[in-house]
């Protein structure tokens, strides 16, 4: 098979939704309530027809349900995630949901081990005060210039460092709000696409946490790589083209513009709503010496 033909299969495969097992004819007796059926589960007490006598895969996948991933759907969405993304979103919003790790779990459970990698589980064992301290030098190197408005960049810093308590201490609701945010600024552009004539905003809110979680899974390997945060935003955002453009259907010339428009309205809108924060902060944070008031 030549490579034009193997392209062909992936991408049929691709698009292709998940096909679930046929059901076995074999009959059980269930261990819990001693109901005789035919299926995967007990229709009276609801136990798997796979439980069998304890063997280390059991206790291994038993040990995994503590963070609710010892089934095969985490495994398959990461797959579906990386390989098909937006064919998988377009299934799990037609209603394929047993067959999918449920948007936000995901998200909480890849923002926690983001934080793992963030905080040393990576190549270099870089710590997360290690790049904020960088951070800060970068800061105050640049402040050292305008030594005539000490003040000012005084006030800036202070401002800076609160933010970046802030990231550190609601990781969770940081990402949550960028992504509603965002998902709101893309439903502007993708809501009337070719495949989903008429996508809810609520449709496309679960739609841009999968996108998130697919971005996350990236970050996740190439902040392991101690790849450079610049690059790690930008390649993670450049990827989100890929599901936008397989669930909405559009040209890949039109994702790449929306997506692109998307991105400058979100610019503008941030400048905007981050001129009137700090405004604000400069207010608090000028009229107040102890800073004490502020922590959270
Ligand atoms: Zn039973």
């Amino acid at each position: 098979m030549n490579w034009k033909a193997k392209y062909k299969t992936f991408k049929k495969w691709q698009q292709r939704p998940y096909v679930v097992a046929p059901i076995s004819k074999e009959e059980h007796d269930c261990p819990t309530c001693h109901t005789r059926y035919v299926g995967n589960f007990c229709p009276r007490c609801g136990q798997s027809a796979t439980i069998g006598r304890y063997s280390f895969r059991t206790a291994l996948l038993n040990f995994l349900n503590v963070w609710g991933i010892g089934n095969r759907s985490m495994f398959r969405t990461l797959r579906d995630l990386i390989l098909r993304p937006g064919y998988m979103i377009r299934d799990y919003l037609m209603g394929m949901q047993m067959a999918y790790f449920p948007p936000f779990q995901m998200l909480f459970l890849l923002t926690t081990f983001s934080f793992f990698v963030i905080y040393g589980f990576n190549i270099k064992g870089q710590t997360l005060d290690d790049s904020k301290k960088e951070a800060i030098t970068i800061m105050e190197e640049g402040e050292e210039g305008d030594a005539d408005d000490g003040l000012d960049a005084e006030v800036g810093m202070k401002v800076f460092k609160w933010c970046m308590d802030i990231q550190e201490k609601s990781p969770t609701l940081i990402s949550l709000l960028c992504i509603v945010f965002m998902s709101g600024l893309l439903h502007l552009f993708f809501r009337h696409s070719k495949l989903i004539p008429d996508m809810r905003y609520s449709e496309f809110l679960m739609a841009t946490i999968y996108i998130a979680n697919m971005m996350s899974i990236y970050e996740i390997v190439m902040l392991f790589f101690c790849v450079p945060a610049g690059w790690v935003s930008l390649i993670s955002m450049s990827m989100a083209i890929i599901p936008l453009k397989q669930l909405s259907g559009f040209s890949w010339g039109r994702t790449i513009l929306y997506g692109v428009l998307t991105y400058i309205v979100a610019v503008f809108v941030l400048l905007f709503l981050v001129t009137i924060l700090m405004a604000l902060l400069y207010l608090l944070f000028s009229n107040t010496e102890d800073l004490g008031l502020f922590t959270f």
